[in-house]
């Protein structure tokens, strides 16, 4: 009997690591990172043994569906991985800033512990730049978004349009055994009806297995024409008043969302005398791979770039690279708009730019993704009076705004419309999501639809 279990991305949002058995083949769908407060555990065992995966599937190249591919490879993975073009692209530029982050925690660790003597306790990185080059050297192929590929003679797989962000997909897997037909949809993530760059989430193939995740499942979005109404409010009203605007941004996607909100600002006459700042050196790269594939992005955006007009490029932006321009941005004492990373104020740059401007009351944050339990994005979120920056407490009286309907994820009624038309679905398993929201989650997909749903719990077998 065919099995799932789930290693990661089960009774949580982050990690996303499902093994898949078909008879003796072995499929990973995923090898995410666990982020916020459980990190420590990307070091513990996978589980599995990584040298017996014969197939990994991608389905995007978010940290927490791919950062612990590289660990995969250091364990003895040599197995073929699928992904769309774009996302081996992005994987690649996600990975490489991912080793080097590791890398610069580790030194900066080892440097403290010298100083105590207890260097000898310093964990080594969880990997290295290595062992992201070496994952580039095991084979792989892209597919396109509704090729079918077999994996084997008996084993069906495809990609389709998940509308979260550039290349992300979700998975058909089709395969036969003792005579019965079975087919097993993974969502990845999955991206709501309206998106500003990316066509729209592809309906669901009718399979009678899905495993979806559920990062939204408790609450409805604003439709995208308000969020954006309401972000380029929060901005004007910041600038209006000499304020800063800080966007603590994930590089993929969100970034160039923002970019091309801005870009539309600035051909309304909106951004006069204004500075806007992309302070990511990840987030500038992910651009380019945007501007490389402008066939992957919706109709209207695709039109401004058959038209020669760049949609993420603008006169007020700046590119700002090295680590000396970014601290330069300190000396613009107003009309800034600075986006920098890491998108849940984790690390990175944004962390220097909220020292210097959040306990200002003219200035504004303004998030527009989803903020783990436990990450300084979250805690401010949450509306926490003092964050610790740098060894100092320091009070928070900028403006505090959420827009949560730029989110690159379904919520649960584009997630309910995604799975009704689906007659053959007999099984629904909620994964990817906190505990209380996949409650009722579960609890509101029931009172609307017949199929059974089960949340599954960490490290669970479920059985097709
Ligand atoms: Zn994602």
């Amino acid at each position: 009997m065919a099995k799932v279990t789930c290693y990661g991305g089960a009774g949580m949002v982050t990690g996303s690591c499902h093994l898949v058995e078909i008879l003796s083949i072995k499929i990973l769908v995923d090898c995410g990172m666990i982020q916020g407060q459980t990190w420590e555990e990307n070091y513990d065992s996978f589980g599995f043994d990584a040298g017996s995966i014969d197939y990994l599937i991608l389905t995007h190249a978010h940290a927490d569906h791919i950062g612990r591919v590289p660990k995969l490879v250091k364990e003895g993975f040599k197995g073929e991985i699928f992904a769309t073009k774009a996302t081996f692209d992005m994987a690649y530029i996600m990975l490489l800033d991912s080793a080097m982050l590791l890398q610069e925690e580790y030194e900066t660790q080892i440097r403290k512990a010298l100083r105590r003597g207890e260097e000898a306790l310093v964990k080594e990185p969880l990997y290295t730049k290595e062992h992201v080059e070496a994952l580039f050297t095991c084979k792989r192929r892209a597919l396109c978004f509704e090729e079918p590929f077999a994996l084997t003679p008996f084993i069906r797989m495809s990609f389709y349009n998940a509308g979260h962000i550039l290349g992300s997909a979700f998975v058909s897997l089709l395969f036969e055994e003792e005579n019965l037909t079975h087919h097993v949809v993974f969502s990845g993530d999955i991206g709501g009806k309206e998106r500003l760059l990316l066509s729209p989430l592809s309906p669901l193939p009718n399979p009678t297995t899905l495993f979806l995740e559920s990062t939204y499942g408790d609450r409805e979005h604003r439709s995208l024409k308000e969020s954006i109404e309401e972000f380029k409010n929060a901005i004007l009203e910041t600038l209006e008043e000499g304020g800063n605007v800080i966007i603590p941004s994930f590089a993929l996607e969100r970034t160039q969302e923002i970019l091309w909100v801005l870009h539309q600002m600035h051909k309304e006459g909106l951004l006069r005398h204004s500075h806007v700042f992309l302070d990511s050196p990840l987030a500038i790269e992910a651009t380019k791979i945007y501007q490389k594939y402008p066939a992957d992005l919706n109709q209207e955006v695709g039109l401004h770039v058959s038209l020669g007009d760049d949609p993420f490029d603008f006169p007020q932006l700046k590119l700002t690279q090295r680590k000396k321009d970014s601290i330069a941005i300190n000396d613009v004492t107003k009309k800034a708009i600075i986006i920098a990373g890491s998108g849940m104020c984790t690390g990175g740059r944004v962390l220097h730019h909220l020292k210097q401007r959040i306990w200002n009351p003219k200035n504004a944050i303004i998030f527009v993704g989803f903020q783990v339990k436990g990450t300084l994005g979250r805690d401010i979120v949450d509306g926490e009076n003092f964050v610790r920056l740098y060894g100092e407490d320091i009070k928070v009286r900028a403006k505090v705004h959420t827009i949560n309907g730029l989110s690159a994820h379904a919520d649960r009624k584009d997630m309910l419309a995604w799975i009704k038309p689906c007659g053959g679905l007999q099984n629904v398993y909620l994964i990817h999501g906190e505990p209380e929201k996949m409650e009722l989650f579960k609890t509101y997909i029931k009172a609307h639809q017949e199929t059974k749903v089960h949340i599954v719990m960490p490290k669970e077998t479920i059985y097709i």
